[in-house]
């Protein structure tokens, strides 16, 4: 499996095509997009974009494969699933490289993207037991009612550009073992993952057609959305896009679940292990330069907490490790994007001038400092700012980039109250020393996944993952045994064997008997 990195000979550009019936295909629409080594400014890429008609393929392909995938007994799906896990397991670090290559997260992050995509991969191989029916035998006399789960037919993915692997993967393998066939969506941004993804699979013996990538970006999701044999869109993205998703595809009577954006808050109590909670803050805003949809981008501190952990922050911040992600000490890699640069830095003027105190200004820091040939990719240092309120567009806008905004509140309750105004409702997290205090946040917060002394509270492959408010659209979380109930539509069946049919036609409402 080739995997493109930071060491591929100066000038080549790829080609990245599409993956429909188990082979690379290449784009026909004749229209394409650059993709980018963040650290180095460099083109290295050129990703097709689809149009509907390549869309139409994809789900024709898919639509082909079903009957026989949906018919498979779910053994052998998860057979698939677990030959699959063994080559992710082999291949990490080349998936990992080209995470680093495409998006600029250092190297170590990468690895762990690819980690907690596996424990997804984990999940789906226990299929036939989270396929299981319920069983009630006698509901009257010598009847039974019971109940199975079936796949919905064609499903699709369209996935953000901060987690190439790990988002497409708290889909395709639940949608997959479950027995529908998936069509992925990435990012044009950093899509040679999916390309891998989709070998691995082939190689792990999943019947051609069963998942598919388009490569593309609005024009393809459009055709995915209008398409009538998407059953499904799973989708995970900004807010404003994941809305008009959620809609779109409710209109053309599909399942939709859109997960949005996000603005973290992490409350620090006086009584909380300040290094603990500096470390966190640090480790949550920073890492992955703050395009993460779990990072912290607002600290609120309690009372005395605030001046004790401040100069910390600054000091912190001030000594990240910035450096090409494929530097293995490396604590920050650059921004992905030279849009996305010019909005963050964008977002710290708006800080300023709003009046908030500005610690460490990040936009100084120079790509030259960052390691050989990074003069011209997309760095930033890390920001801090102090005295942050909740009127100012820093507070209320996802910045999504490495700026820390600290606020000041009396107590727990403000901490809650500035919380639960928020629009947003992804992450948040509390560091106490005090289970009640933690009892009472937890139990108060009007947020998805809550972390106790934890920053970035991940829920595990088993639990789901999910936001409140306008962090997500629909009801399901992703993955998890909810992620088993969207990618399933229960049938229930009720069954009298014939020498138990009683005479005569019934006219009443049947009741037990
Ligand atoms: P994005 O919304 O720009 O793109 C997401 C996907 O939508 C991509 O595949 C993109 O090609 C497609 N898209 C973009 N514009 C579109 C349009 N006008 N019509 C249809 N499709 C369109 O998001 P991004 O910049 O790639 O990712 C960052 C965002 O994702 C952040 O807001 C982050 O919080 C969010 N995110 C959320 C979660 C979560 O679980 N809630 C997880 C990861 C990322």
């Amino acid at each position: 499996m080739n995997a493109p990195d930071s060491t591929r000979t100066a000038g080549a550009v790829t080609s990245i095509d599409h993956w429909i019936d188990g082979r690379v295909v290449p784009g026909q629409s004749g229209r394409s997009a650059d993709v980018f080594n963040p650290a180095t400014g460099q083109v290295t890429g050129k990703v097709a974009l689809a149009s509907s008609a390549e869309v139409a393929r994809a789900v024709a392909s898919a639509q082909a494969a079903f009957p026989a995938w949906a018919d498979t007994p779910p053994i052998r799906r998860a057979r698939v699933m677990f030959k699959f896990l063994e080559l992710l397991n082999k291949h990490r670090d080349e998936l990992a490289r080209a995470i680093t290559a495409e998006h600029g997260k250092v190297f170590t992050d990468a690895q762990g993207e690819v980690t907690r995509g596996i424990d997804i991969v984990e999940f789906a191989c226990g299929i036939p037991q989270l396929l299981k029916g319920q069983y009630t035998d006698q509901v009257s006399t010598g009847i039974d009612n019971w109940t199975m789960r079936q796949p919905l037919g064609v499903v699709a993915g369209i996935t953000p550009f901060n987690f190439p692997c790990m988002v497409p993967m708290w889909m395709y393998p639940v949608a997959i073992a479950a027995g529908n066939c998936f069509v992925l969506k990435p990012s044009p941004l950093d899509p040679t993952p999916s390309l891998m993804m989709a070998r691995l699979l082939k190689e792990a013996g999943l019947p051609d057609g069963v998942f598919s990538v388009v490569q593309g970006d609005k024009d393809a999701v459009d055709a995915l959305l209008e398409h009538p044999d998407v059953k499904a869109i799973s989708f995970v993205g900004s807010t404003t896009i994941a809305q008009k998703i959620y809609e779109t595809g409710a209109r053309h009577g599909k399942r939709v679940q859109a997960l949005g954006g996000a603005k973290n808050h992490m409350v620090v109590m006086p009584d909380a292990d300040l290094d603990q909670a500096v470390d966190a803050l640090i480790g949550s805003a920073f890492g992955s330069a703050g395009e993460r949809c779990m990072a912290i981008s607002l600290g609120v501190l309690v009372g005395e907490a605030a001046d004790k952990i401040l100069p910390l922050l600054a000091k912190r911040t001030q000594q990240l490790k910035i450096k090409n992600g494929t530097e293995m000490d490396a604590e920050m890699g650059p921004i992905v994007s030279k849009v996305a640069h010019e909005r963050i830095a964008g977002y710290i003027g708006h800080g300023v001038n709003e009046g908030a105190k500005l610690v460490v200004d990040g936009r100084s820091f120079q790509g030259a400092k960052a390691g050989a040939g990074c003069d011209n990719g997309f760095w930033m240092g890390g920001t801090l700012f102090d005295n942050v309120t909740p009127d100012m567009k820093i507070y209320k806008e996802e910045i999504f980039g490495p700026v820390l905004g600290c606020v000041r509140v009396k107590d727990l309750a403000a901490a809650v109250q500035l919380i639960n105004s928020h629009e947003y409702g992804n992450g948040v997290s509390l560091f106490t020393r005090d289970g009640n205090t933690a009892r009472e946040f937890s139990r108060r917060v009007q947020v998805g996944m809550v972390g106790v002394n934890v920053p970035i509270p991940v829920p595990m492959a088993w639990h789901g993952f999910g936001g409140w408010k306008k962090s997500l659209f629909g009801d399901m979380h992703a993955y998890g045994e909810e992620g088993v109930r969207f990618y399933t539509k229960q049938k229930s069946i009720m069954q009298r064997w014939p020498e138990s049919i009683g005479k005569g036609a019934e006219f009443v409402m049947p009741t037990a008997k």
